[in-house]
């Protein structure tokens, strides 16, 4: 998720956020108080595991159930380590400012390999210190992978007004950080079970968010891993690889099978949310189509709707 802050035609500025590469249409400036917000209310009700590397603050969710939080960098991105009985699986990688399998090596004895929600910067970047990587079958997605990211690219994730709190980890070099390319070892399909040991996972394709985006759901304990689908942000639907329809047809999807889970462990900012805000996504995708919803738009053309638990920023022109 890139947070950026978007000068609206009210000269008002407001806090925009996405989950992908930059975009034509976004105007990136300095994020501004995006830590605000903390400590977000939900992280006093979960059992804080500990802090490791002075970066990543580990919570428990549910047993063998853990969210891997960096909240100091303005992602706030959150990758999940869940445990079988045989092996552990690592959903999403997040930045690569901490060192994440040292953390994971901390926190299991099981073997550890990679499903990767999606194939944006934030979740993907220490993928490549894990030997199996898993990621949904689409080409897109695939080649985004391979291409890795350059140092340059990469730096203005850690321009001063995008950290906050601590100072960068040690071990961490700002000016070697990349993300090498990378293949995945497994792609799988909708409805594929990958197998933990007395515990499954079961995909289900999100199209919408980026062409590679899917759900993982834990039936047993009721939880559903949403990666971008869905964290309690403003939802970046307006991105050069944001398909609307798709994005849509995939919350309905969602919608469809509710009663299959209970929680949200989502990307970014909050691993614990429950499963009836993806309704009001519904509700709020119609409403704006309708031509309703309270909204700021700025000189482009973006529109940010406010909702409960969620924004929805959308260009004018894709609302038909
Ligand atoms: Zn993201």
């Amino acid at each position: 998720m890139d947070k950026f802050w978007i000068i609206t035609c009210f000269t008002a500025v407001v806090l925009v956020s996405s989950c992908a590469q930059p975009s034509p249409t976004s105007n990136l400036v300095q994020p501004q108080k995006w830590w605000s917000v903390h400590p977000r209310p939900v992280y006093a009700a979960l059992e804080h595991v500990g802090t490791f590397q002075n970066w990543f603050e580990v919570y428990k969710i549910t047993e063998g159930t853990y969210a891997l939080y960096e909240p100091y960098q303005f992602e706030e991105a959150i990758c999940y380590l869940v445990e079988g009985q045989n092996r552990a699986a690592l959903i999403d990688t997040g930045t690569g400012i901490g060192d994440l399998k040292k953390l994971v090596q901390k926190l299991t004895d099981l073997p550890v390999f990679v499903i990767l929600t999606h194939e944006h910067y934030d979740h993907v970047a220490d993928a490549y210190q894990f030997d199996e990587i898993i990621m949904y079958d689409n080409d897109l997605a695939v080649e985004t992978l391979k291409k890795g990211r350059s140092n340059a690219s990469l730096q203005r994730y850690i321009a001063k007004d995008y950290l906050w709190n601590k100072p960068l980890p040690q071990g961490f070099d700002p000016d070697a950080w990349t993300i090498p390319p990378m293949e995945p070892t497994d792609l799988v399909r909708e409805n594929d079970i990958i197998d933990l040991g007395g515990r499954r996972l079961e995909v289900i394709y999100t199209p919408g968010h980026s062409p590679g985006q899917m759900c993982l759901l834990d039936r047993q304990n009721r939880l559903l891993f949403t990666g971008d689908h869905f964290f309690p942000g403003p939802l970046y639907a307006h991105a050069s690889d944001v398909n609307i329809d798709d994005y849509i047809a995939s919350n309905k999807k969602l919608c469809q099978r509710i009663n299959e889970f209970d929680y949200l462990c989502s990307g970014h900012n909050d691993p614990y949310v429950k499963s009836e805000v993806l309704l009001r996504v519904s509700e709020a995708f119609d409403t704006i189509f309708a031509g309703g919803g309270q909204f700021a738009q700025d000189s482009t053309g973006l529109r940010r709707y406010k909702f409960d638990g969620f924004d929805i920023l959308i260009r004018a022109d894709m609302i038909r």
